[in-house]
Order: structure tokens, then sequence, then C-alpha cells
């Protein structure tokens, strides 16, 4: 607490798909185990280093299980703020990561094992809610950043732009957000994922372009809220004290003091090129914002791999996802991520330019 910690970087890669397999695309990255990843391509030859690496055979649990994000969830209900973010290119992983596989229709249940880090955390939120004695309060609130701006997708009605604001007691934050209890697994997924009417992340901006159908346009938060009070059966030792300094009629009397912990999912929308996805109009108004907002986090996250003295300003408020993610980034957070990428040979070049990303990103601290 109040020392300074690294920021978990991860590495997942995928399995070939089918259509990279049919078409013969070359693997051209290979896991050397122990947090080692190895990228052979005709000229290039580099090995980079992560805390933990999760090849094409790795499952949801073993992802969930080895990237530490049982911990984060722990250290959420001790009361710090925690994000995981998941970046890399459209197609790589980071959406099955967090939420598994897209349901392929509405009557086909996903299988357990799928499940992702999302539901596998809110799992481990509502068990240790059951088993402490504590009162665990679960709400949950949802945002997207679409074209630079903040959209809160579980209010009902037609999307409108929410304004994003600054307190020196607070930090950024966004003004009017929703924000919703649940109580159960299904609650809290259905919120996720089908709300009636479109909210939730059916209503996530995602169009149809050549890279990927299911491409996500925006970038999407959701927060889980976790406040506990800890109520002792016994009376809390040193109430004494709390006596003599005029507490005892003090409602938390014999309780311990109530914490308040966030657990933030940041599912980034991809990184990648205009002209290859073949986007145009509207598309590429989207993915230039995508692309500038990257490009945004991408630089903060370079000046913040500086060691603390040499630091200069960081430019948090250069887009919205930075301003949103200044404390996970640099302030009294604690960060996981998950990079994503294919082990193609066809994506290479953005391939290299995630392990880069990533491997700056391990020397980023913050003060939890
Ligand atoms: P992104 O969110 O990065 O754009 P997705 O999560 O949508 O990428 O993944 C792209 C495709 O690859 C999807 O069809 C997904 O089911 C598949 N996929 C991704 N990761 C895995 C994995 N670890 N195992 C099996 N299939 C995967
Ligand atoms: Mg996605």
């Amino acid at each position: 607490e109040g020392r300074e910690t690294r920021l978990r970087v991860v590495l997942r890669v995928r399995p070939l798909t089918c259509t990279e397999t049919r078409r013969g695309d070359q693997q051209v990255v290979h896991s050397l185990g122990d947090g080692a990843v190895h990228v052979s391509a005709a000229r290039h030859d580099a090995t980079f280093g992560f805390s933990a690496v999760f090849d094409a055979g790795a499952s949801q649990e073993a992802v969930f299980e080895g990237s530490g994000m049982r911990q984060l969830v722990e250290l959420a209900i001790d009361g710090f703020s925690c994000t995981v973010f998941a970046f890399g290119q459209t197609g790589s992983g980071k959406t099955y990561t967090l939420m598994g596989p897209l349901a392929q229709s509405d009557t086909q249940p996903e299988s357990p094992a799928l499940l992702g880090l999302m539901q596998r955390s809110f799992t481990c939120l509502l068990e240790q809610s059951r088993s402490r004695a504590s009162d665990l309060a679960l709400s949950a609130s949802y945002l997207e950043i679409y074209n630079e701006q903040i959209r809160d997708l579980l209010s009902p009605g037609p999307p409108c732009s929410l304004p994003l604001r600054w307190s020196k007691t607070r930090g950024f934050y966004v003004e009017n957000q929703l924000s919703v209890e649940f109580q159960s697994l299904e609650a809290i997924v259905s919120l996720l994922l089908q709300v009636p009417p479109p909210t939730g992340s059916q209503r996530r901006r995602t169009s149809a372009h050549a890279l990927n159908r299911h491409s996500s346009r925006s970038h999407a938060l959701l927060t889980v809220h976790v406040r506990s009070r800890a109520v002792s059966a016994h009376p809390a030792p040193g109430e004494g004290w709390g006596a003599q300094r005029g507490g005892a009629n003090s409602p938390t009397a014999g309780a311990c003091p109530s914490k308040q912990g966030t657990l933030c999912f940041v599912d980034l929308a991809g990184s990648e090129r205009v002209k290859e996805t073949g986007s145009s109009g509207e598309l590429s108004l989207e993915a230039n914002s995508i692309n500038r907002s990257l490009l945004a986090l991408g630089h903060c996250i370079s000046l913040l791999a500086k060691p603390r003295g040499k630091r200069t300003h960081i430019p948090y408020r250069d887009s919205k996802l930075t301003r949103l993610l200044a404390r996970s980034l640099g302030g009294s957070g604690i960060t996981l991520m998950v990079a994503c990428i294919s082990p193609s040979s066809r994506c290479l070049s953005e391939t290299l330019s995630t392990l880069h990303y990533a491997s700056r990103a391990r020397r980023v601290t913050t003060r939890p």
C-alpha cells in the first residue's frame, strides 16, 4: 500500500483460426516457457518476456488462474481500484479472453469451460460475498467510448453522451453514469450481454468489415463497484479507544471500517490500419478515433515507463480513454494487462507492435 508496484503484463497467443490454417499461414510466434515468447519470420527474430505467456493450448481457466486475475478480484474486495485491460489487433482474442466466444445463437448456452475472465471474476466475487463474514454490495456500470464520446450502455433509450469531469478527490470521473446492483451471475451477465431492449454489449458499436465480422469499434469499460462492510461477531479489539474518542454511538462501532474497491474490465477496440480493413466513410472516422486514442494511450505508457524522477508531464488529457485510465496507469490503481496476439505470419507487423507496446508497459508503476 502506497509503495510502487509494476503493472502486470501477460501475453495470450490465440490458436490459428480455420481461415488462417486453410490459406496456409505460417505460425511465427512460439512460446518458450517461463514467460518468454519468440517471434521468428523472414527478417525478424526477437524474444520478449512477460509475467506469463499463454499459448494456443491454454484454457480459459488457465488464463484466469495464471494471469493473477483471482488476486486482482481479492484486491478489489480489499478496497483497491483494480483494472484489467485487453489489447491487441482486431481478431487477436481480446473479447474471447474477457468474455469467451460470442454465443452462436440465443438458444445455445455457452459452455462453462469457455467463460472468460469477466464471468470467472464475477463468480469469484459472488462466492466471496457469500463466504466472507462481511456484507459485500456489488454494483456495475458499463460505458463505451465511441468516436471520442462516452456513452452509458446501461441507460435505456437512445444513446447520449455523458460528460467526463475532473475533481481533486475523485480524479477523472464520468458524470451521471448509471450503476446497477447485482446479486447473481445471471444478473450481471444479462446486464453485460442482452438486457432487453438493446442495451449492454449488444449495443456496442460493431460493424462488419474485412478483418473481423464482430470487430468492436468502441472501447468498452465495465466497472464493478465492491463495497464491503465487515461485521464482526465479537466486539472489535480496541473498541474502548473508540468510546474514549467519543465514538460509542457511532453506527460502525464493532464493525470494521467499510471499504470501497473497484474492478474495471476494459476491452479496447482493435488497432488496425484503415487501409487494411477496407474502411471508408463513417467507418474510417471510427478507425481514426480508435487509432488516435490508442496512440494517446501508447504515448502515455511510453512516458510512464520512464523512471519517476525523469518523467515529464503525462498527457492524459489527450483522449477520453487515457483520462479514464489515468488512475490505472499512473495513479493509485493496480493493473493487469492482457496483450493478445495472433500467431499468423500475416499479422506479423501488428503482432510486433503489440509486443513492443506490452513490453514497455511492464516498466510502468503505480502506487496502490
Ligand atoms: P478481438 O476481440 O480481439 O477482436 P475475438 O475475441 O473476437 O478478437 O477473437 C477473434 C476470433 O478468434 C473469434 O472467432 C474467437 O472465437 C477466436 N478466438 C480468439 N481467441 C481464441 C482462443 N484462445 N481459442 C479459440 N478461439 C479463439
Ligand atoms: Mg473484440
